[in-house]
């Protein structure tokens, strides 16, 4: 469905996108890096309004976030486009796909009819995710607030690129996120992702903090994002910000563009030791080792979730704190079947 977009100007013959970074100013007819933003009779249009490309009840630990209503599962949906144009993309038939191609079409009532329909445990609400959400902001705005007025959950997966006044609009209706921090240098974002640097990036981290919960991920490529001293001056950023917020470095292994072998697993638990000493929660994504995605309690090292697989078990917490020594744990609503 083909609607005005939010968040632009005319600029002389042409119109400059204030969605996101990337700026984009386009002439009639031209579309903008995302693909999905389009010049039409000198108004810029969304052209994936309610279309999607991608439904699942996923688990809440995929998208993935281990500390936001433990054990539930979320109504995903996806469509295409992408602000970024990343060379190891893992969703790269949804990021560079064609709106025109897909044929549902969702309303923002439509999601909530599904969400009524489905089991109790099914119904936390919607993740934002698959493919770059803020590229189908109208959407997302439009959707995230009935669910909000009704009593569901917005969850969005993001790499972080939007400006500041559409992400303060979105924000009230968005419960958690988990933003991707893709390096902390701008030559990588600039010569791997075609973005703009990565401060864009840390703005939206800072802003969405301050806001709802939030999770990062990192993922580690080798040679190009994974040098000691990038990812310690990561880990400083984030523990100066807010120690607390859970950090899942994933493993890297070739997809699309990029041909690179997978992270070497020494490097991963390298990583693992050095965050550790910083942050209160760690995470690894993508190894076998499913220790590296346990939970421990941040004062006293006592095993509080057990995760295998996306199952979970309450090892160690009880109303939030760690029953070995009550330190308070950070977890944002309950966790399923357990009421905290
Ligand atoms: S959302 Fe970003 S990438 Fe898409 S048209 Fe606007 S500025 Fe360009």
């Amino acid at each position: 469905m083909i609607r005005e977009a939010r968040y632009y100007q005319r600029q002389d013959d042409k119109v400059s996108c204030l969605l996101c970074p990337q700026a984009c100013l386009l002439q009639e007819g031209q579309k903008g890096i995302c693909g999905v933003r389009r010049v039409e009779e000198g108004k810029l249009v969304t052209l994936n309004y309610g279309l999607c490309a991608a439904i699942s009840v996923d688990p809440i630990e995929k998208k993935p976030l281990y500390h936001f209503f433990p054990g539930w599962e979320i109504l995903s949906l996806g469509t295409v486009g992408c602000s970024l144009h990343c060379s190891f993309c893992q969703n790269w038939s949804l990021s560079r796909g064609d709106p025109q191609k897909l044929q549902e079409q969702l309303t923002p009532s439509g999601v909530i009819g599904l969400l009524e329909s489905s089991p109790p445990e099914q119904q936390l609400g919607v993740a934002y995710t698959y493919n770059e959400p803020f590229v189908w902001y109208e959407f997302v705005r439009d959707t995230s607030e009935l669910l909000s007025e009704n009593g569901y959950r917005n969850v969005l997966v993001t790499n972080g690129m939007v400006n500041r006044e559409p992400l303060e609009e979105l924000l009230p209706f968005i419960h958690g996120i988990n933003i991707d921090v893709k390096a902390f240098r701008d030559d990588f974002y600039r010569r791997y992702c075609k973005g703009k640097g990565v401060k864009d990036i840390l703005r939206t981290v800072e802003i969405s903090a301050a806001s709802c919960h939030v999770e990062l991920t990192y993922l580690v490529i080798p040679t190009l994002n994974d040098d000691p001293a990038e990812v310690q001056e990561f880990i400083d950023w984030v523990a100066a910000l807010d120690r607390d917020i859970p950090v899942h470095f994933s493993r890297y292994s070739p997809c699309y563009q990029l041909d690179l072998p997978a992270t070497p697993l020494e490097t991963m638990e390298k990583i693992y030791n050095i965050a550790r000493e910083k942050l209160s929660y760690v995470y690894l994504g993508n190894v076998m080792d499913t220790d590296f995605s346990n939970t421990f309690c941040p004062n006293c090292d006592n095993l509080l979730l057990k995760r295998a697989g996306f199952g979970i078990r309450n090892m160690g917490l009880e109303q939030k704190k760690c029953k070995k020594c009550a330190a308070g744990i950070r977890i944002y609503g309950d966790i399923y079947g357990e009421k905290t």
